[in-house]
């Protein structure tokens, strides 16, 4: 069952020009499942309810954290003009974008600030050794709009078993990356066992169509090891 709890705003973390973290005072047990969301009301105003993923692991227990890309909308402002000692009103968890841990083999492929679950349970598996192989594909316009990349740098030197490929639309001297968009060929570049893997998939409602499409009608996966979040509202 969800709880909806106030909770202080303990931390907050500029992750890119127009996303931050907002790292919120442990309101007790931590239960919820990397992956899954929550919900965040601001100043008492339905009108200013937003449900954002956990980009935090239940391993990381002094705080629970979500991300969001800062609009022109009002509770982007609102949000953003918030300090630490700042009460919220937080509802959670919700969600079934969680890890599958009987499966040994899953690609993530996300966009932008669709990589806030994702973060979440690549964490939890590093952290908790799990011993599934990942790898994530992540999309982005620039390197300037890639989202925790310190934190993936860090997954990877410890966790042998997750690869991390950025695919931009331009390049960036001295990064790493394929420049284009994702499709077939760089998913069979990058994942060259995609047959074998369960794929997961987050970020904008026609990001995430158009990511199905491409795995399920050219690369025929089936549709049963396909995992979407979609991110309404982008
Ligand atoms: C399951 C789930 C998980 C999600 N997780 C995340 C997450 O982790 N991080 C995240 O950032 N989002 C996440 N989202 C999306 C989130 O819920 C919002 O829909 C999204 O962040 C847009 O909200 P907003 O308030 O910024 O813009 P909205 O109010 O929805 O407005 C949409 C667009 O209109 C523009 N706009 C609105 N009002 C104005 C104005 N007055 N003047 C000018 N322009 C305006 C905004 O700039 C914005 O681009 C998630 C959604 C779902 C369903």
């Amino acid at each position: 069952m969800p709880v909806e709890i106030k909770v202080k705003i303990k931390e907050i973390i500029r992750r890119t020009y127009n996303v931050k973290s907002f790292r919120l005072e442990t309101p007790g047990i931590l239960e919820f499942k990397a992956g899954q969301f929550l919900s965040v009301k601001l100043k008492g105003n339905e009108q200013l309810k937003r449900y954002l993923s956990i980009s935090s692991s239940p391993t990381e227990t002094c705080y629970l954290e979500f991300t969001k890309k800062l609009t022109e909308s009002d509770f982007s402002k609102t949000l953003d003009s918030l300090t630490a000692g700042d009460e919220i009103e937080v509802q959670y968890p919700f969600g079934k974008f969680v890890l599958d841990e009987s499966f040994p083999k899953i690609a993530f492929l996300s966009g932008g600030i669709g990589i806030t679950p994702i973060r979440s349970i690549c964490k939890y598996a590093v952290d908790k050794n799990l011993g599934s192989d990942l790898v994530l594909l992540y999309a982005n316009r620039s390197v300037r709009d890639v989202v925790f990349k310190e934190d993936f740098d860090a997954m990877v030197k410890s966790y042998f078993r997750l690869k991390v490929a950025h695919v931009l639309c331009e390049t960036e001297p001295g990064f790493k990356c394929t420049v284009g968009r994702i499709n077939a060929g760089v998913i069979k570049n990058e994942i060259p066992d995609y047959a074998h893997r369960k794929f997961y998939l987050c970020g904008p409602p026609l990001m995430v169509e158009a990511m199905k499409k491409i795995l399920t009608e050219e690369l025929a996966v089936t549709a049963e090891m396909v995992v979407t979040e979609n991110f309404q509202g982008y």
